[in-house]
């Protein structure tokens, strides 16, 4: 038996579907279990077993995260109706990740990994764009209905103690139109806040969080307040860092991005961070560039990789057809939680086990082997590019020659 690095305490493991279930087992076999001896808590989030569960492992999975501390998880299927119907489901359960993010009300911050011969699209972007995203609420949570004829939309809010109710007129509807409700907590936009002060501070990087609070005064608006007493608390510390925070109108925040060379945080509300997420991901290169971590007010943290299941890549694979699909962000999501569990149990080898396989990634890459994907935005070009198997198991060869 060679010898295994020993992790102290478990990890959960949350695997997927589709193109990243293929490649999350190849990363598991190749690059992690052949040298850590670790005890790996598993929960199948596949769409099949979420469904035979009624997606209670997804809650058991999120439970399981709160208990350890730490969580890896591979990218899984948010069913729509099409998703019902291919797959045979009882019902389009709910996105997972909406699912966990509720459960831990945790904040997602997503980070591009910068590789010297990948370029960034955006020609100013030297350093990362770390995207904070507000993980509770706002249309995620949202009601909403399609109305057939014609009639009152209102709001009304009943407060518990009997006192009188507010009651707000939406819109009177003459014709057939579509109506939303939804809310959010003054707790969870604080803890939102907290969160990214303190991911500002630990990283010594600004912090900018945009807003729509010229249109929207109170929803908007409330965030911002609840942001500008957040920051109040921690001036001092922010000068000591010479770090700023700056608020702007959310528009004002895209178009100085676009010209900035990166290296903040943006807070985002929950929606603009979902969309601008997946812009800031093309705009580094890759979708499968992009890493994510869900990290809880209490110091939870479930990491994986920001893109999809890369259904494509999966139907071609269906085909036996090969494939050279991106496994970057998924091994990240693996050394991200690897490291954090780490650093979390005071076992620096274990740290150093996952620097290791992060560098061989990015060698491999610098060494002009990779992915389709990277290939035709790589510079210097390169001729070839990898499969999806070759690429895990060139990082594979060169963690063994470091281990
Ligand atoms: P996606 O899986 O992210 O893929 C969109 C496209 O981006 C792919 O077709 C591919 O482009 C490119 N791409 C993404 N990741 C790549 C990688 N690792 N390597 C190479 N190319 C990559 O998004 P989607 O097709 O919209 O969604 C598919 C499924 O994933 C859906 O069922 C959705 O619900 C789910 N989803 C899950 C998560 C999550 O669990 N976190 C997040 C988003 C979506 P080309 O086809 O042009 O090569
Ligand atoms: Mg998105």
């Amino acid at each position: 038996m060679p010898y295994k690095i020993k992790v102290k305490n478990p990890i959960v493991e949350m695997d997927g579907d589709e193109m990243t279930r293929i490649m999350w087992q190849m990363i598991k076999e190749k690059l992690i279990l052949p040298f850590l001896d670790i005890n790996l808590k598993y929960y199948d989030l596949g769409i099949k077993h979420r469904d035979e569960t009624n997606d209670m492992v997804t809650v058991e999975a999120a439970s399981a995260i709160i208990e350890h501390g730490v969580g890896v998880k591979c990218a899984t299927i948010t069913p729509n109706a099409a998703r019902v119907k291919e797959y045979g489901l009882k019902q389009q359960w709910k996105s997972p990740n909406g699912t966990i993010r509720s459960i831990l009300d945790g904040t997602v911050f997503r980070k591009p990994i910068i590789i010297k011969n990948i370029p960034p699209a955006v020609k100013m972007w030297r350093k990362p764009i770390i995207i904070g995203r507000h993980a509770y609420g706002d249309i995620y949570k949202n009601v909403e209905c399609i109305i057939d004829k014609p009639g009152t939309a209102e709001i009304v809010f009943t407060p518990a103690d009997g006192s009188a109710k507010t009651v707000l007129k939406i819109y009177d509807l003459k014709n057939p139109g579509v109506v939303m409700g939804m809310h959010n907590t003054e707790k969870s936009i604080r803890s939102f806040a907290k969160s990214c002060i303190n991911y500002a501070l630990s990283e010594k990087i600004d912090l900018w969080f945009g807003a729509k609070d010229t249109i929207s005064k109170q929803y908007h608006g409330f965030f911002r307040d609840v942001f500008a007493e957040e920051i109040k608390k921690v001036e001092d510390e922010f000068k000591a860092s010479g770090i700023q925070y700056r608020f702007m109108l959310i528009d004002d925040a895209v178009a100085q991005l676009m010209k900035s060379d990166g290296g903040m945080l943006w807070a985002c509300m929950n929606y603009d961070g979902d969309v601008m997420s997946d812009m800031v991901a093309s705009g580094f290169g890759s979708l499968g560039l992009m890493t994510s971590v869900l990290v809880s007010p209490n110091g939870k943290y479930e990491f994986e990789a920001a893109h999809g299941t890369v259904v494509r890549h999966y139907y071609e694979h269906l085909k036996g057809n090969p494939t050279s699909t991106n496994s970057i962000a998924s091994i990240f999501a693996w050394t991200g939680a690897i490291a954090k569990r780490g650093e979390l149990d005071n076992t620096p080898v274990v740290v150093k086990f996952a620097k290791t396989v992060e560098d061989a990634v990015i060698k491999t890459v610098e060494n002009g082997v990779m992915t389709k994907d990277l290939m035709l935005i790589a510079k210097p070009s390169v001729s070839r590019y990898a499969l999806t198997e070759e690429f895990i198991d060139t990082v594979a060869e060169s963690i063994s020659r470091e281990v």
